[in-house]
């Protein structure tokens, strides 16, 4: 029994130094790769109820993409590239969780703008380029 313990504890070991040396300058997971599985198993779910096999066929496929896709971004050795659509998601998370504030490309170089909401029309003036221009807040 002790060496059946000693015997799975030193397979347990292996495994973990396996996985990691596979993992060695992967990517791994992030907030992104959650929110796209989580993504993938509400359409798994939402699929039980759709009769149309037609509509079925395609939810699932979706639900495969997405699975396939977090997989490649949870193996990818671009790490850059994969922190950077992070980075992305994460920004467009905040925006849509901030009620007290409204968000605004700058017409003339694109730079975000964030106003305070509820303030009727206001004029804008962009603190990279000082480009002004009014929207509704
Ligand atoms: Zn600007």
């Amino acid at each position: 029994m002790n060496g059946f313990g000693s015997w799975l504890r030193q397979l347990r070991f292996k495994m973990n130094m396996g996985l990691r040396r596979f993992m060695e300058g992967r990517y791994g997971n992030d907030k992104l790769n959650s929110f796209i599985l989580g993504t993938a198993m509400v359409l798994v779910i939402l699929a039980v109820f759709i009769r149309n096999p037609l509509v079925n066929l395609i939810i699932h496929a979706v639900a495969y993409g997405l699975m396939f896709w977090s997989i490649f971004r949870s193996l990818s050795r671009n790490t850059y590239k994969r922190y950077q659509e992070n980075r992305k998601f994460l920004q467009i998370h905040d925006r849509l969780k901030d009620r007290e504030h409204r968000y605004f490309d700058c017409p003339k170089c694109r730079q975000m703008v964030r106003v305070p909401r509820g303030k009727g029309k206001i004029a804008i003036t962009c603190p990279r380029c000082r480009e002004k221009f009014v929207r509704k807040s």
